[in-house]
Formats: C-alpha cells, sequence, structure tokens
C-alpha cells in the first residue's frame, strides 16, 4: 500500500486527498496541518462589512477525513530528510512514499513600521481586526496598498486588496459616513491589476474615480510609521492602514533541501514535480512553476496544479512517467459587496466585464457550491 503525506488543509491540499482518493482507494494518505479547518479565504472579504462573520468561513474537517480515509496529523511540518522520504513535525517524524507540499505562502514583512498596518489576506483574524477599526473610526483617512515580491512576479495577491478598497466604501455608504473619510490606494506599480490584464487596469482606476477614491501609484514604499505612509514619491497620512506584502516562501522551507525560486518559493517543473527530487510535488501558493509571470497565486490555480500533482504522483508510484500538466488560467470576480466584475485572463485571451449585481451573487454562490464538498 502507497503512503502519501499531504502537507497543509488549504485548497491545495484538499483537492489532492480528493483526487489521490479518486485514483487510489487503498492509499494510505496521511495530511498534516496546524489544525483540522478549512479557511475559505476568498470570503473574507465580506467579514468587514459584516456579510460574513468568522464561522461561516471556518469549516471542520471532521467529516470529510473520514470520508476520504484520512488519518490527520496534527501539527505543523519542520522540515524534511531522507530527500523527502520523511516529513519532520513539531509533532514527530512521518515516513512516506510521496510527499505534495501544500502549505501556502508567507507574506514578506521587512518593512519598517509593517507592524502599523494590517495584512488583510492573513485570514479570518486580520478580517475582524479591519471590521472592528472601522466599527471604530468615525472619520479620517483609510489607505489600502499593495506590494509584490520583486524577485518573484506572480507571488503577489492584488485582487482581494480592490476587494477590500471597494468594499470599505461600499460600507461607509451604507453606514452614512463616506463623507467623512478619505479613501487612498497606493502601490509602487504605476498601473496597478496589472496581472490581471491591462484592461483589467483601466476598469479598476476608472471605479476608483467613480467611488471618490485618491491614488497614490508608482512610488516605491520605504515604510510606515503608525499614521503614515512613507514612498519616495512623498508621504501621506492615514488613520487605518491596510497594506499587502508581496509572498515568499513558508519559513519551514529553510530547514530543507527543498529547491528553491530567486523569491523562495519550491521550485518545479510542469508536472509539478519538485525539481531534482523524487516522488516529492508542490502545489498552490507554495511553488514557483514555469509560465508567464501573470501566473496567478489563486485558489484556482492551486486547485489545478493539485490535481496534476497528485495524477502524477500516482502515477509515479506506478512506476509510470508523469504527464499530467495544469492550464494557466485567472478567473476571479472582483467583488464590491453589492455588485462584482468578472475577470478571466489565458494564454489567449483576457475578458474583463464591468460591475453588475449579478456577478457578486455568483461569487456568493460560488462559495456555497465549494464549501458544500467539505461540510
Ligand atoms: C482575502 C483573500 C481573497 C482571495 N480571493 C480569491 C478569489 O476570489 N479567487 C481565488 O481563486 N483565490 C483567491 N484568493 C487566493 C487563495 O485563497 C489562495 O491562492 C489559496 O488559498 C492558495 O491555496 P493553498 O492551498 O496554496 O494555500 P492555503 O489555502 O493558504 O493553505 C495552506 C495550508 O497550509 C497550512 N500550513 C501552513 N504552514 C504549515 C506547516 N508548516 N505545516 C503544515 N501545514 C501548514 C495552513 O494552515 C493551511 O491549511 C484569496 C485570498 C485571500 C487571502
Amino acid at each position: 500500500m502507497n503512503r502519501v503525506t499531504i502537507v497543509g488543509a488549504g485548497f491545495a491540499a484538499l483537492t489532492a486527498v480528493q483526487k489521490l482518493r479518486a485514483a487510489d482507494p487503498g492509499m494510505e494518505i496521511t495530511l498534516v496541518a496546524p489544525r483540522p479547518e478549512f479557511t475559505y479565504l476568498p470570503g473574507t472579504i465580506w467579514i468587514p462589512s459584516g456579510l460574513r462573520q468568522p464561522e461561516d468561513l471556518l469549516i471542520s474537517l471532521d467529516n470529510f477525513f473520514q470520508r476520504m480515509k484520512v488519518q490527520y496529523h496534527k501539527g505543523s511540518a519542520t522540515g524534511l530528510k531522507d530527500n523527502g522520504r520523511t516529513l519532520l513535525t513539531d509533532n514527530g517524524e512521518i515516513t512516506n512514499d510521496g510527499l505534495i507540499i501544500c502549505s501556502g505562502g508567507q507574506f514578506i514583512k521587512k518593512l519598517p513600521g509593517i507592524e502599523h498596518t494590517i495584512t488583510p489576506c492573513e485570514g479570518i483574524p486580520a478580517a475582524v481586526k479591519i471590521r472592528d477599526r472601522l466599527n471604530q473610526l468615525e472619520s479620517g483617512t483609510i489607505a489600502v496598498g499593495f506590494s509584490g515580491n520583486p524577485k518573484e512576479p506572480s507571488a503577489m495577491r492584488g485582487g482581494p486588496m480592490f476587494e477590500f478598497l471597494f468594499g470599505i466604501d461600499r460600507k461607509l455608504r451604507l453606514d452614512g459616513k463616506r463623507d467623512n473619510f478619505r479613501l487612498v490606494f497606493f502601490t509602487p506599480a504605476p498601473s496597478p491589476g496589472n496581472r490581471l490584464g491591462p484592461r483589467a487596469v483601466k476598469g479598476l482606476l476608472n471605479e476608483m474615480k467613480k467611488r471618490d477614491i485618491d491614488t497614490h501609484l508608482g512610488n516605491k514604499i520605504k515604510g510606515f510609521t503608525e499614521s503614515k505612509i512613507i514612498t519616495e514619491g512623498g508621504e501621506f497620512d492615514a488613520h487605518l492602514i491596510l497594506f499587502m506584502p508581496g509572498m515568499t516562501g513558508n519559513k519551514w522551507f529553510d530547514n530543507t533541501d527543498l529547491p528553491r525560486s530567486e523569491g523562495g518559493l519550491i521550485r518545479a517543473d510542469k508536472f509539478c514535480r519538485v525539481e531534482g527530487m523524487k516522488g516529492v510535488y508542490v502545489a498552490g501558493d507554495s511553488g514557483s512553476f514555469p509560465g508567464p509571470d501573470w501566473m496567478p497565486k489563486q485558489a484556482h490555480m492551486a486547485d489545478l496544479q493539485a490535481a496534476a500533482a497528485a495524477a502524477n504522483l500516482v502515477a509515479e508510484l506506478n512506476g509510470e512517467a508523469p504527464s499530467e500538466t495544469f492550464k494557466v488560467e485567472l478567473i476571479c470576480i472582483v467583488d464590491s459587496q453589492t455588485t462584482g466584475s468578472l475577470v478571466v485572463r489565458t494564454l489567449k485571451h483576457n475578458i474583463v466585464l464591468p460591475q453588475m449585481r449579478a456577478f457578486h451573487w455568483l461569487k456568493r454562490y460560488f462559495e456555497w457550491w465549494y464549501l458544500r464538498q467539505y461540510r
């Protein structure tokens, strides 16, 4: 019986579980994660407005693990031994015949004063903090921005920051407080959202103009204070700063011989196989994959990569050559609480459809539909 270990309990990990189980009903699957829970991160954009409560987005995996015959190992990966055949965790060692790493990403927190900002994409606690701060504030300036990892163009998360920005604008209007606030969007890139495609940039900037949101674009960020954003193009005051830095690899990768990209992610080939290692695969935000520089760090991409990784690992364990690749596809709805705009980018197409109510409802429906499989 083959024994496979999966690191993580996010999008990529749970898709890998399903694909492995479908391919091999007898396989021994062990999943390592700090908690037996799945966080539906895309829904956290709705926590500040109260449209979602934390418990709506945190799904216990007990039923799913039972259905999929997964052995859950409570703990965090801390390192590797025997060229990947042993995973070290803070709760003991696990040996395997195959390993899929899906432990997500980590944010680069090097800018001076970054502790004065909220990193919205750090999950439910960050979104709750934003909600509470918004409820306390009666007036002032709210600044929302993001930057990337200069050594890894794909390791950034911009889309959700537009959603937090438009969502805050909408909430303040609904609360009757919008006139008391200045909203500022900032990023070192002169064309924010460029990775969604050039048509999206225009749409996003128009949307900001329509909503009376100021911009501070194209200036490298030097740091923050409790009430200031300092850039090479000047500084400005803010009472609440939401800032998403670029992403890099998990800390535990540093204790391993895993090959790393310049940006710190695990280097993989087009089959999601970790370069130079047997039976070791990576999927989702943890990996650096060959492809266009706009390849998104998105749940959808993580799912596509996990499916390829699982199929290829099964092939390898059966003595066959990996052959499954993944499509590079960016699909997202940039939501603004009551409407949303659809952005699709593939190697051939870039489609941007304007803000419509239907897209907001589609995003809500998708969340329900996606989470059904884990309840
Ligand atoms: C606010 C927000 C909105 C988003 N909106 C969208 C959207 O609309 N569409 C979309 O496609 N994507 C969206 N994304 C991006 C998407 O959520 C991520 O790309 C996706 O979660 C990546 O999946 P993953 O499995 O690689 O990592 P994650 O989902 O982050 O999962 C990582 C898992 O690894 C675990 N872990 C971490 N370290 C260790 C360790 N040392 N040992 C064991 N386990 C560990 C974590 O606990 C977690 O379970 C959004 C993200 C955010 C934050």
